[in-house]
């Protein structure tokens, strides 16, 4: 297990360095560098939903997003005072300034806005079963479960990929113009996805192909028969992908955890650039061998791609 909290390439890359945040900054997170472990000081213990959230000024935990809950949070522990407790979930908290709310913590769905809005303090919630309300202002270590970590990253890292590769694979199906994907192909995710769900080594990714989608100019026809070439193109794409071994990073406008993020696959000028606010493996060799399997509902309005990567043989357990 290898860690990369406060290396060249975290400050580099992220284009800031890690700093300690002052009273009333949004929680500073270490994750996009590749972080899983770091230290802190614990600001607040709040009360949320029998359970207690500790907030702390920085951290290494990637917490589930509010707004688009795809990406599971990261688990670990927080040690303060030579006790640790586990980290049972890790949500976004908000706290609206100078609104009618202020003062008081929203937790995860509980948050009435967006993750981009002004006017609000936005916070990592480590969630315990039990803390010491005396230990806030007390110096904390901060640790991932950096396997599960690794598991998370890769399925994500897979999930985009394989969202291009089907992208490719169902272009031939547009009848008029649409919006491209990062790589200039007609975007067929963008257009159709309903949700997405990271899980370790793997995504689940759930299409709607509606009225609208086919009003936008996709057809529908044949897909069913379609289906298993439409697999073994996907797959045959991210094993491709694999074995360019091509690497991945984060690129972040600011250190706040709601801070823009991106996913940048490839380097200089042909790297693509997603929009996303998740952890990746740091390469795509990282992912093991792929497979993608598809289910079409019998009425054919909903599709479903599963995908899967192994983990590499002999590989550290953490990217
Ligand atoms: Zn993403």
């Amino acid at each position: 297990m290898q860690q990369h909290a406060g290396s060249a390439r975290d400050m580099g890359e992220a284009g800031h360095a890690p700093t300690a945040p002052g009273a009333g900054d949004p929680t500073h997170v270490t994750f996009p560098g590749g972080a899983v472990h770091g230290t802190s000081t614990v600001l607040a213990v709040v009360p949320v939903d029998g359970r207690t959230a500790v907030i702390t000024g920085q951290t290494p935990f990637h917490p589930v997003d509010h707004t688009w809950p795809d990406h599971p949070a990261d688990r670990g522990s927080i040690t303060v005072a030579g006790r640790r407790h586990p980290v049972v979930d890790c949500l976004i908290g908000a706290v609206e300034a100078g609104g009618p709310g202020t003062g008081t913590l929203r937790a995860g769905s509980d948050i009435p806005v967006r993750r981009d809005a002004e006017g609000w303090r936005w916070l990592v919630l480590h969630m315990v079963e039990d803390f010491e309300p005396a230990a806030v202002g007390e110096p904390c270590e901060l640790t991932v479960d950096a396997p599960h970590r690794h598991a998370l990253s890769a399925g994500h890292t897979a999930c985009h990929l394989a969202s291009l590769a089907l992208n490719e694979a169902v272009a031939g199906r547009w009848r008029k113009e649409t919006a491209a994907d990062v790589a200039g192909v007609p975007d067929f995710d963008g257009a159709a996805l309903v949700t997405s769900r990271i899980h370790p080594y793997g995504s689940r990714d759930t299409y709607r192909l509606g009225k609208s989608l086919r009003r936008k100019g996709f057809t529908t026809e044949g897909l069913a028969e379609e289906l298993p070439r439409i697999a073994e193109q996907v797959t045959a794409r991210i094993e491709e992908w694999i074995a360019r071994d091509v690497p991945v990073r984060i690129v972040a406008e600011g250190p706040g955890v709601t801070d823009r993020r991106w996913m940048c696959v490839g380097e200089g000028e042909g790297a693509l650039r997603f929009a996303c606010g998740g952890t990746h493996a740091a390469s795509t060799g990282r992912l093991g061998a792929a497979s993608v399997t598809f289910v079409l509902s019998e009425d054919g309005a909903q599709l479903v791609m599963e995908t899967t990567v192994r983990q590499p043989d002999g590989a550290a357990p953490n990217s």
